[in-house]
């Protein structure tokens, strides 16, 4: 399939829409994705022809229902190239799969152990661990980055040893776009016998991460950045973590046995999915990956850094825009104009149809690194085109006359 933009760009019902009196410019995609028609169409058929509960019934809608969440199950696992379609686990989303890892390594760790964070995550991929570290008195280790937005590499060398137990970055930062070396990361940590895992939530989006050939410990997803619903994503975990981490919540269909003296827990991925799961969601992810397979990851990204080159060099000649994050990257600019605040830009560019996110992201340690209260993000996506890369320099540039 070749990539024709004005063809994709209809199958998004809501890229047609007006905010404003303007056309929609949607450069929030780092946030959340918009979804095609094809995915919206999963969840009206699910609700309109075989909602039903999955795993337990025998009647024909469940069996229906559960075929259709386990073959969701299955391309995921194909998609990312998983050893086995147990070691996928849906969750609730990224934030969700960071805390069941979490909660896992609880009996693990031991004081004086070491966790190693990144100086670029997301605030889900912190908080959860400075609750482990309290509960088991390991410590919290940050690997620096520099002016670029780029790991320093040699610190991160510098911070391991055989205290270190787990590593956590994210592949992509979405507070600035770095592409982290992650297969770097992943290596250097096995040989100090650390176990590593990776917030793929800004990433998935964007490249094809194949989860043998990174020998990955656990990467985590959310459906809802790559054109899925919210509310449901991944967790993979290696079969052996699978097997050592002990269940995160104990309810229906993660059990094999239950009596009052004891219960037995079912196998993977189940012992790890109590409750009733995001059964429609599940399947409208299976939807929209096959949606992302169609067009390809290849043309996906050849586009994308197209609008980020565009993008860059048009905005930096705007007088005092500085952008943040400027090493190896994915489509996200990062900005702030000299002596103006990023939410009255935000707010300027909103009132003509363009959405752009303002504030710290929820990175604010990449905020205080850079002593700035937060950043104007504008995100691409492969429905954005170069017209609205325009649509918004213009707009900027509108807002710096109006604020200086
Ligand atoms: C969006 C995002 C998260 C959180 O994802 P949720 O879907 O809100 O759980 C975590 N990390 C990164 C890098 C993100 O971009």
């Amino acid at each position: 399939m070749s990539f024709n933009i004005q063809k994709i760009r209809e199958d998004f019902p809501i890229l047609s829409r007006k905010v404003n009196g303007y056309p929609l410019v949607y450069l929030d995609n780092a946030a959340t994705s918009q979804k095609p028609q094809q995915v919206i169409d999963s969840i009206v058929d699910y609700y309109s022809n075989y909602n039903a509960n999955i795993h337990r019934g025998v009647h024909t809608l469940s069996q229906e229902a559960t075929d259709a969440y386990e073959s969701a199950r299955q391309k995921i696992k194909t998609h990312f190239n998983a050893k086995e379609v147990y070691e996928i686990i849906f969750t609730a989303g990224t934030t969700h799969g960071i805390n069941l890892v979490a909660n896992g390594f609880s009996d693990i760790l031991k004081k004086d152990d070491e966790i190693l964070v990144s100086a670029m995550e997301h605030h889900s991929n912190i908080v959860p661990w400075q609750m482990l570290c309290d509960r088991t008195g390991a410590d919290l280790k940050v690997i620096p980055m520099n002016e670029e937005g780029t790991l320093i590499m040699e610190e991160y060398a510098k911070l391991l040893s055989e205290r270190t137990k787990l590593v956590f970055v994210n592949h992509i930062s979405n507070a600035l776009g770095t592409i982290n070396p992650i297969e770097e990361i992943i290596q250097k940590a096995h040989e100090v016998g650390a176990a590593v895992l990776i917030d793929g939530a800004q990433s998935c989006s964007h490249i094809k991460p194949d989860f043998q050939k990174l020998d990955v410990d656990f990467y985590v997803t959310s459906a809802h950045k790559m054109c899925g619903p919210t509310g449901v994503g991944i967790l993979f975990m290696k079969e052996e973590w699978g097997n050592k981490l002990p269940p995160y919540q104990g309810g229906g269909e993660m059990i094999a046995e239950v009596t009052f003296e004891k219960t037995t827990y079912a196998g993977l991925p189940h012992k790890f999915e109590a409750g009733t799961p995001n059964i429609c969601g599940g399947i409208a992810f299976g939807a929209a990956i096959d949606y992302l397979n169609a067009i390809g990851f290849e043309a996906i990204e050849q586009h994308e850094n197209e609008l980020l080159e565009y993008a860059t060099e048009k905005l930096l000649e705007i007088d005092g825009l500085k952008i943040y994050g400027t090493g190896h990257k994915t489509s996200v600019v990062s900005f702030n104009i000299e002596g103006i605040h990023p939410y009255d830009i935000g707010t300027i560019v909103d009132k003509l149809g363009i959405a752009v996110r303002t504030g710290h992201h929820c990175a604010q340690p990449i905020m205080d690194f850079y002593k700035i209260p937060g950043t104007v993000r504008a995100s691409f996506a492969f429905y954005n085109t170069m017209e609205e890369v325009d649509a918004l320099v213009n707009a900027v540039k509108k807002a710096k006359y109006m604020l200086s």
